[in-house]
């Protein structure tokens, strides 16, 4: 499987990378436009991303504001809700305010809560369906 890690800390990229391993190839981004970047490069290759993790607080474009451009950019080019990109967000512990924007923003796969656990991460793999490789 196909997938893109957006967070804003590099040591993040890189321990997610690393947990993220046995399940498959990651890309890496620093904040929500990146990721978009990212996101429009791998449709225009046909080659899209089976699951994104996505961080709330990041600079230049947030996780929220990222998951709401996404959800718009799949409308206009009429990809049906069940085809949307599978993203789960990484929030900070306690960030309740942020839980509840994104739910306004759009659907999302799953949450996370920092500090990034190898289990934690893995369970919410499994639960869509994904195996190790
Ligand atoms: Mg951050």
């Amino acid at each position: 499987m196909k997938m893109l890690i957006v967070d804003d800390s590099r040591i993040n990229r890189k321990m997610m990378s690393k947990i993220l391993e046995d399940f498959g190839e990651c890309d890496t981004a620093e904040n929500g436009l990146e990721a978009i970047k990212a996101i429009l490069e791998s449709w225009k290759n046909q080659q899209s991303y089976d699951l994104i993790f996505m961080d709330i607080m990041m600079p230049v474009l947030t996780g929220v504001e990222a998951l709401q451009k996404i959800r718009d950019m799949e409308k206009k080019q009429g990809i049906s809700k069940d085809q949307q990109l599978k993203i789960i967000m990484v929030t900070a512990k306690g960030d309740k305010a942020s839980i509840i924007d994104t739910a306004k923003a759009g659907g999302v796969s799953g949450y996370l809560v920092k500090p990034i656990q190898k289990e934690a991460l893995h369970n919410e793999i499994k639960k869509l369906g994904f195996s190790p490789k």
